[in-house]
């Protein structure tokens, strides 16, 4: 059995893993945060020292574009990047402490099915973000 599952799934598109790559996809498999490139190659140094933020830069847009990781824009200055995994989550995000936490995509499925049953609008979205005050901070 194979540890990550990218392993299956580039190995069916012929994508090519180079070793900046295959420790970025290995990193954000092991990890369930959300990672900035800054993270990333902060997060790398001691397995790829001479890994320099521009290679993370450009192998990272290599992954989006073969769809093996997912980029989003959750307000923090700079995108992060996640590994695609089964479902899809949301996030709720902080005003006051920042802090992000993560949904199930099961809690804001009834509204996109709600808003295709009576506008018949599909809803494509699979990475929300909603802006507010988190429990702590009320
Ligand atoms: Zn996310
Ligand atoms: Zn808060």
């Amino acid at each position: 059995m194979q540890k990550y599952a990218f392993a299956k799934i580039y190995k069916m598109n012929e994508i090519r893993l180079t070793s900046a790559r295959k420790a970025i996809l290995e990193h954000l498999e092991d990890t369930s945060n959300h990672s900035t490139a800054i993270d990333i190659h902060e997060a790398l140094q001691t397995r790829l020292p001479s890994l320099n933020l521009t290679t993370v830069y450009r192998s990272l847009e290599y992954l989006v574009k073969h769809n093996l990781i997912s980029v989003a824009d959750i307000g923090i200055g700079s995108p992060v990047y996640e590994k695609i995994s089964g479902t899809p989550h949301h996030h709720l995000i902080c005003h006051n402490c920042n802090k992000i936490q993560r949904i199930d995509h099961s809690i804001v499925a009834p509204f996109f099915e709600e808003i295709n049953d009576k506008i018949g609008f599909k809803v494509l979205t699979n990475h929300l973000v909603l802006y507010g005050t988190c429990k702590g901070c009320q």
